[in-house]
This record gives structure tokens, C-alpha cells and sequence, in this order.
């Protein structure tokens, strides 16, 4: 089993190349973004618990993330990979993956990060809200809220894996294929 990270701030590219990646590759993608999206979207209790946080532009707290994560890695244990995409997000959501991972007698093998600068995520997020409608998106003071708790919160979710050797950052600037192409090359002798 193959199983991968895909990290990088908001905007960064990691659906779409996630996407790109599962139609290549058969992984598993489980991105926790759009899991409470779903539950918002079906108002349950969880997804109500989620809203406030998600208007906001703020993390989620770590206990209900990492519950529902291992709840939909579990389900489907038998799989090619997961690809995980915005997951972990924070120092504790890494530890929990890891003994995750290990109790299923798994590890994650790469953390792959998109680089991608501020004023670029601006933009592109400003074109999502007027496609996808995503209120997260639209309110530019949310999306600069965003990019903090992504510097503050995610980024040493990179060095956590530095450590292991496991990460590397691409140019996530450039056409999608090549952005994809360079992905790929990371993952070359996996
Ligand atoms: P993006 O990468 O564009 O920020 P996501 O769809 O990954 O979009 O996440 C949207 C929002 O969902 C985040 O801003 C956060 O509020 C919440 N969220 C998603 N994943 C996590 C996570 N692993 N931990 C905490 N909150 C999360």
C-alpha cells in the first residue's frame, strides 16, 4: 500500500490534483474538506458542529476531525492508498494519523506540499467562490484568516514528516498537468 499526503495552504491545487492522482494511480481520496461540506450539507450534528468553524476560516477542533477521519480510513482498510487531502492539518491530527496507520499495520510513505504564494491564493480562491460558491472563499478577511492558521497550524505538519524524510515540496504554480507531472516524479519509486 502506497499512502500519501497531499498538503499545501488553501487554494493550493490538492483536489484537483488529488483527482488527477486517483484516475492515475487507483488511490483512495478521502479529503476531510469536502467530508464536511457533505455534512453541512445534510445539516447533521456533526456538520453543525463543523459550520461555525468553517465560516469562519478557522480549524475544526482536532477530537471531531480525527474521529471522523478514522472512521471513513477504517471502512475502507482493503484499498490500493489513501490519499489524504487536508488531513492533518495540525501537530496532534499527525500523531493520530500515524497510530492510525500503524494499528492497521500501514505508515504514511510521502507528505507531497504544493507551493503556492499569498496573492496567488487570493486570486485563485476569488475565482472558486464565483464558481463553487463556497462561503469560506468568497470574504477575502476569511481567506487572510486562512492562510495565518494554515501558516500558524499546518506548516509544521511538514517539518513532522521532514523529520522521517518524507516530504518535498513542488511548484504547485503552472499548467495542471504539469504541476501533476511534477507530483509524479515524487512518487516514483514508491
Ligand atoms: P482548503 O484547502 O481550500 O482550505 P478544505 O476543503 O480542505 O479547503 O477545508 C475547508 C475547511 O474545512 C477548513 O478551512 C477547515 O475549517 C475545515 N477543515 C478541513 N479539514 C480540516 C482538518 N483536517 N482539520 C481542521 N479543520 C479542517
Amino acid at each position: 500500500m502506497v499512502n500519501l499526503i497531499l498538503f499545501g495552504p488553501p487554494g493550493s491545487g490538492k483536489g484537483t490534483q488529488a483527482k488527477k492522482l486517483v484516475e492515475k494511480y487507483n488511490f483512495f481520496h478521502i479529503s476531510t474538506g469536502d467530508m464536511f461540506r457533505y455534512e453541512m450539507g445534510n445539516n447533521t450534528p456533526l456538520g453543525q458542529k463543523a459550520k461555525e468553524y468553517i465560516t469562519a476560516g478557522n480549524l475544526v477542533p482536532d477530537s471531531l476531525v480525527i474521529e471522523m477521519l478514522k472512521q471513513r480510513v477504517i471502512q475502507n482498510k482493503g484499498v490500493y492508498g489513501f490519499i489524504f487531502d487536508g488531513f492533518p492539518r495540525t501537530i496532534p491530527q499527525a500523531d493520530a494519523l500515524d497510530k492510525l496507520m500503524n494499528s492497521l499495520g500501514q505508515s504514511i510513505n510521502k507528505l507531497v506540499a504544493l507551493d503556492v504564494d499569498d496573492q496567488e491564493i487570493i486570486n485563485r480562491l476569488q475565482e472558486r467562490a464565483k464558481i463553487e460558491g463556497r462561503s469560506d472563499d468568497a470574504n477575502v478577511e476569511t481567506v487572510k484568516n486562512r492562510i495565518e492558521v494554515y501558516k500558524q497550524n499546518t506548516t509544521p505538519v511538514y517539518d513532522y514528516y521532514s523529520n522521517f524524510n518524507k516530504s518535498a515540496k513542488v511548484n504547485g504554480l503552472g499548467s495542471l498537468d504539469e504541476v501533476f507531472d511534477r507530483i509524479c516524479t515524487e512518487l516514483e519509486g514508491l
